[in-house]
């Protein structure tokens, strides 16, 4: 593969791409933490991505520590998954009826988070959160829900209050368009803090329908639930009667075991799941205890719906993956170990290039904050220094290592990154970080 530097003929390439982009795109991109805003520069183009390794509009390729946001934990195009699309594709893209391929994916998810009694499909993290709350909404009888600082659950109304991921990223304090009225039947309390969210569920006696949360969240960069934090926000919920949703979306599949719930043994009520189990398609999953999910329309009086939920070709990727992670076991303890080869090299070498750095990790997603400070929650990732953050990355991307474009986001692994390029990214750190005194 070609991993000569950019040259500026080359940039070019995504210069030119960017600005034919921006006449059809609001800031030439679909998704805003794409657009490079918070690092600066011009976003990169990708053509191809093949393991580890993605292909930019120039030709150059890079190692990819992005992985689409997370969803592939096997690399990119893993020829099991794309003989599975390729597969369903020749039998039809989408029939807005039942196909056993659905069954088949509930099957192998059930497998891998076994507390799901019911689940239903639908086509993006966003779209399962919403759903989510308004089923809790709906068989509490209670309109409020609570959410954690730094914590994101898609770009639903209810749940843009104090986010995470590109939220956090631009700064924006609330977003507009979400009326008053929405934005207060959000309640925010900071995470790993056990005592405001109690004074927060006496204040509200059954008024407050949910908790919302990424058990391990990723949105404000990876942060890690302290030593008896979720069993207390389970213990609480249910205390008070209130439903307890864990955002499994970003956190799923990257720990030691499928579920956060099953690493740290919690039994929330309803699991919102997304990115891994739909393989690189457009797919995510909400589900729980049968009781609250038969509440669900045609069943009950909540309702729900999708035109393209179940897709045959997002269902097949999904299964796909999830049938390559349970017959290989071995393989995410091997990536698991790699990890952490990586994470504490970092650390270490940004110790040694005296950068102030804490780098956190849960299983394969991790981030490194330019901050002296533990990061425990929303207002200690926010102690980190973006500004050396946008010159890491644009030092990592000169070196071929392509990096999430915010300090506020996870970097991802797939069982494709070897120790090749652990070392290579390694190689690329200790060039960077002494350049960032
Ligand atoms: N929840 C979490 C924890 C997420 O990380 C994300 C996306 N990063 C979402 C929900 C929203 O998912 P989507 O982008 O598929 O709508």
């Amino acid at each position: 593969m070609n991993d000569k530097p950019t040259t500026q003929t080359d940039q070019n390439a995504n210069d030119q791409a960017f600005a034919e982009a921006k006449r059809f795109f609001p800031g030439g991109v679909n998704s805003p933490v794409r657009a490079f805003k918070a690092v600066g520069g011009t976003p990169l183009f990708f053509e191809e991505g093949r393991g580890a390794r993605v292909r930019d509009a120039s030709g150059r390729w890079f190692i990819d520590l992005v992985g689409s946001w997370g969803p592939l934990l096997l690399g990119h195009a893993h020829p099991d998954v794309v003989a599975a699309v390729r597969d369903a594709a020749t039998s039809g893209l989408s029939f807005g009826a039942p196909t056993r391929r659905e069954t088949a994916l509930a099957q192998a998810i059930v497998a891998a988070f076994p507390r799901l009694e019911k689940l239903r499909l639908v086509c993006s993290g966003t779209e399962a959160t919403m759903a989510a709350l308004r089923l809790a909404r709906g068989y509490t009888g209670r309109p409020l829900i609570v959410k954690m600082a730094g914590c994101y659950h898609g770009h639903g109304d209810s749940l843009l209050v104090d986010a995470g991921s590109g939220v956090a990223t631009f700064g924006i304090p609330g977003c507009a368009g979400v009326t008053a009225a929405t934005a207060a039947e959000t309640l925010v309390v900071p995470f790993n803090d056990l005592p405001t969210l109690r004074a927060l569920l006496e204040r509200h006696p059954d008024k407050i329908a949910a908790v919302i949360v990424e058990p391990v969240p990723g949105n404000m960069g990876v942060v890690l639930p302290t030593c008896g934090y979720l069993e207390g926000v389970r213990a609480l919920t249910k205390q008070y009667g209130v439903l307890l949703i864990f955002d499994e979306v970003m956190c799923g599949f990257r720990g030691s075991k499928p579920g956060a719930q099953d690493v740290f043994a919690v039994d929330p009520d309803l699991t919102c799941l997304g990115k891994v189990v739909g393989g690189g398609l457009p797919l995510a999953v909400y589900g729980g205890r049968a009781a609250i999910m038969d509440r669900l329309s045609p069943l009950g009086d909540v309702y729900q719906a999708g035109t393209l939920a179940g897709n045959p070709l997002a269902v097949s990727a999904g299964a796909a993956t999830l049938r390559h992670l349970a017959a290989h076991p071995e393989a995410l303890v091997a990536l698991e170990g790699r990890a952490a080869r990586l994470v504490e090299g970092l650390a270490q070498a940004a110790a040694r290039h005296g950068v102030p750095a804490q780098a956190n990790r849960y299983g394969t997603m991790f981030t490194v904050f330019f901050t002296d400070r533990p990061v425990s929650d929303y207002a200690s990732a926010k102690t980190s220094d973006t500004k050396r953050f946008a010159r890491f990355f644009h030092g990592m991307l000169a070196e071929g290592v392509y990096w999430a474009p915010s300090q506020f986001e996870a970097a991802f692994l797939s069982i494709a990154h070897g120790d090749a390029e652990i070392d290579a990214i390694l190689a690329a750190a200790d060039k960077v970080l002494p350049t960032l005194r």
